[in-house]
C-alpha cells in the first residue's frame, strides 16, 4: 500500500475549506487545516468533521499575507504527514468598493490575500511536492466570467488566477504537478453570507431563484469537484478552470 496522500488547505476553518476538508479525510487524505489567526471559524469544528469521517488533520494557523507563515504552513505537512501532494489555495476575502471609493491601499490588500497569497500557497506547495502531486486555486465567476458592481479588486484578484494557474501548469508538468482552479458561483458559506460585502441570506435566497438549478451552491458541491481535481480521475487535466455554479453563468 502506498503512503496516504496528504494535503495543505488555506482557510479551511470554515465554507469551502471545511466542505474539503471533509471530503479529503473520507478518502484517506490526511490534511493540513490552515486556520486565519483572529478569524472568527473554529478550526476545532473542521478537525471534529475529519475525525468523524476517520481521517488524519492537523491544524495550522497560516496568513496568506505572509511568505514565512505560508512556508511553515505547507511545511507542517512534511513535519506531519512525511509528504505533501496536494495545495489548496483557497483562502480569501471579499469586500465592497464602489470604483471611486476603491483606494490604492484597499486594492493592493485585496490584492495581497486573493491573488498574491494563492501565488505564496502554490509556490511553497510545490517547492515541498516531491513524487508529482495536484493545486487547485478557488477563483469565482467574478473573476472569470461575469461583471460584478463595486467589486473590482476582487474580480481583478480571482481573474489573475486564472493566467497565475496556466502559467505555473505548463511549468511544472515536466514535474507530474497539475495546476487548475475551480470557478465558484454563489455558494453559501460565511463569505456570501455577509450582507456588507456580499448578498447575504435574503440576496442568497432570491439570486437562487434565478438559478437555473434552483439554489445557490452548497460548500461540498465545490469540494467535491476540487477533489476530482487532484484525484487520479483527472489526471490528465492541467491548467484549466472548471466553473461551477448551477447553470448561473449560462442562462
Ligand atoms: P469563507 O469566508 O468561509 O472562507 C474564506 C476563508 O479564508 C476563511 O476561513 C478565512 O478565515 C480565510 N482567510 C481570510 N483571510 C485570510 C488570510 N489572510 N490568510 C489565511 N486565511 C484567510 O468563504 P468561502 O466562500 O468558503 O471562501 C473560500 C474561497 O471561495 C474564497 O477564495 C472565496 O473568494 C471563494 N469564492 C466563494 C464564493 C461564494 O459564493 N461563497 C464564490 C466564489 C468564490
Amino acid at each position: 500500500m502506498p503512503d496516504a496522500r496528504a494535503a495543505i488547505i488555506t482557510g479551511a476553518a470554515s465554507g469551502i475549506g471545511r466542505a474539503l476538508s471533509a471530503h479529503y479525510a473520507a478518502r484517506g487524505v490526511h490534511v493540513v487545516i490552515g486556520t486565519f489567526p483572529g478569524d472568527p471559524h473554529d478550526p476545532e469544528e473542521t478537525l471534529k468533521l475529519v475525525e468523524d469521517a476517520g481521517g488524519k488533520a492537523v491544524i495550522k494557523e497560516v496568513d496568506v499575507r505572509s511568505t514565512d507563515s505560508v512556508e511553515s504552513f505547507a511545511e507542517e505537512s512534511l513535519s506531519s504527514f512525511g509528504r505533501l501532494d496536494y495545495a489548496i489555495a483557497n483562502a480569501g476575502i471579499l469586500r465592497n468598493a464602489a470604483l471611486d471609493s476603491l483606494t490604492d491601499e484597499k486594492w493592493t490588500d485585496m490584492l495581497d490575500v486573493d491573488l498574491t497569497g494563492v501565488l505564496r500557497t502554490l509556490r511553497s506547495g510545490a517547492a515541498r511536492m516531491s513524487d508529482g502531486g495536484a493545486m487547485v486555486a478557488v477563483s469565482s465567476i467574478a473573476g472569470g466570467v461575469y461583471g460584478w458592481e463595486e467589486h473590482a479588486h476582487y474580480a481583478a484578484a480571482k481573474a489573475g488566477v486564472l493566467g497565475l494557474v496556466r502559467s505555473v501548469a505548463v511549468e511544472l508538468g515536466p514535474r507530474k504537478i497539475r495546476a487548475n482552479a475551480v470557478i465558484p458561483g454563489l455558494i453559501e458559506t460565511p463569505q456570501s453570507l455577509d450582507p456588507v460585502n456580499s448578498l447575504g441570506p435574503e440576496g442568497l435566497k432570491r439570486a437562487g431563484q434565478d438559478i437555473p438549478w434552483g439554489r445557490v451552491g452548497r460548500p461540498e458541491e465545490v469540494a467535491s469537484v476540487i477533489g476530482f481535481l487532484t484525484s487520479e480521475d483527472s489526471v490528465y487535466i492541467t491548467g484549466q478552470s472548471l466553473i461551477v455554479d448551477g447553470g448561473l453563468t449560462v442562462k
